[in-house]
């Protein structure tokens, strides 16, 4: 029957394990009903419990940009695992990654390895605070940095205002040095700076959105943000663990050609493993320890497994560009089939799409920011997803978040996708 052992081992795991799950995420809050537990997956495909294939969109939530299992990345792991598995040591292959990283993604000279998205992000903060010494930072709402507490903030009442923490054990101190912005929304930034003059050390964001669906930034805010920057001695972060190594080679920075102080990254640098990395010119990059002050660190971190797995992914990158450019025109192809049968189906809907970043918005409302993106109906989105599935397509289990387009995904796999789309939404 369809689910029935994933809804056993739901039922188990919730026994021993919070919420039955180690990321909120999984566990289908958002669209309800019990999720799927996958047993194995290969190129585009994921095998649940019961044996259900399923054409995958979330690809580990963005790393699997080649598809899973993917064949080098698997032998590098398998190569390294019968030498060892940590040493806790410098290793070679911790330089191979970082010199083809620094080689790969632009206005970095240097780059520290951690071992999540989460970890950079907070590191990435801690360096702009060391090397600016000015405590306060500015973040997006809607925008997602991990869960360290200085990201967990939401808006206060009014524009120019102190962030309030949301969620329980993130202290008010912690807090009040966090302030909200608007994506998208210049004005506001430039506000924020003038209430708080010489007091923030950074703007962070994901310079394209992938947490509250895809949103692209609006022309001009990023050289916006990046002007503000220099005139006011603001690091300017950005946080590619979702854009980094997918976008383009050089992730965003390349791709729409405005510059970062420090890059933070995670996903697709890691090829499945549980890899984050922080990088910047060697100026910043030396206030951390043991070089300087700022101090980050980890016994994992650099770990010969996930290196090794990450190299392979980033080494195929680099090697096969042209990749890049295949996955963007199959995400275009796949927005211009959704778009022709939700049209066809009367559906109200936006389709956000960037590059292989695309998400579907059940409100016409353009999608633009935090407060746009909670516009779409919830409850078309929950019919929506449970029905892809039961047609053996996994689309994320949430309307904030984005899809992931691999290059395992062939137009055979984007036309059933578009083909269930337009079965579900008939008559709706
Ligand atoms: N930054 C962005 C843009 C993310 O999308 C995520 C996770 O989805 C993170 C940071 C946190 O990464 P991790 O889940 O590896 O800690």
């Amino acid at each position: 029957m369809l689910y029935q052992r994933s809804s056993q081992l739901f039922q188990e795991a919730k026994k021993y394990i919070p919420g039955g799950v180690n990321s909120p995420v999984r566990a289908f809050s958002a669209v309800g009903g019990d999720p799927i537990f996958i047993k194995e997956a290969k190129g585009a495909y994921m095998y649940d419990e019961d044996g259900k294939k399923y054409i995958d969109y979330i690809n580990s939530w963005g790393p699997m940009i080649l598809g899973h299992a993917h064949q080098p990345v698997i032998d590098a792991v398998i190569e390294k695992t019968k030498k060892g598995t940590s040493f806790g040591t410098p290793t070679e292959v911790e330089t191979q990654i970082a010199k083809l990283a620094t080689q790969m993604v632009p206005n970095i000279d240097q780059i520290r390895m951690v071992n999540s998205g989460t970890e950079a992000c907070m590191s990435a903060v801690r360096l702009a605070r060391g090397f600016t010494g000015k405590d306060k930072i500015i973040k997006f709402a809607g925008c997602y940095h991990g869960h360290s507490d200085s990201f967990l903030i939401q808006a206060g009442s009014g524009a120019v205002t102190f962030g309030t923490p949301n969620s329980p054990g993130v202290t008010k101190g912690t807090a009040q040095d966090t302030l909200l912005a608007n994506f998208n929304d210049l004005k506001n930034v430039e506000e924020l700076i003038k209430a708080n003059p010489n007091e923030i050390a950074c703007i962070i964001l994901e310079p394209i959105a992938g947490n509250m669906g895809c949103i692209p930034p609006q022309e001009g805010f990023l050289e916006g943000l990046r002007e503000l920057c220099d005139q006011n001695d603001i690091l300017l972060i950005f946080d590619e663990v979702m854009t980094g190594f997918r976008q383009a080679e050089g992730g965003v920075q390349q791709r729409l050609n405005v510059s970062a102080d420090i890059v933070a990254f995670g996903k697709v640098i890691g090829g499945g493993l549980p890899v984050g990395a922080f990088a910047a010119r060697k100026e910043i990059m030396n206030h951390l320890a043991p070089l300087g002050p700022v101090y980050q660190a980890g016994t994992l971190s650099g770990n010969p497994l996930a290196m090794a797995a990450g190299l392979a992914m980033l080494t195929e990158l680099h090697e096969n560009p042209e990749i890049f450019k295949s996955i963007d025109e199959k995400t275009v192809y796949l927005k211009e089939g959704l778009d022709k049968v939700l049209s066809k189906n009367g559906v109200t809907y936006t389709i956000n799409q960037i590059g292989s970043m695309i998400s579907v918005h059940f409100s016409e409302t353009p999608v633009v920011d935090f407060e746009t993106a909670a516009l779409g109906n919830n409850e078309y989105f929950k019919k929506f997803f449970h029905g892809m599935l039961e047609e053996g397509i996994y689309i994320a289990p949430s309307s904030f978040e984005t899809w992931f387009i691999s290059e395992a995904l062939s137009y055979d796999d984007l036309d059933k996708t578009i083909a269930a789309a337009d079965k579900i939404t008939a008559g709706w």
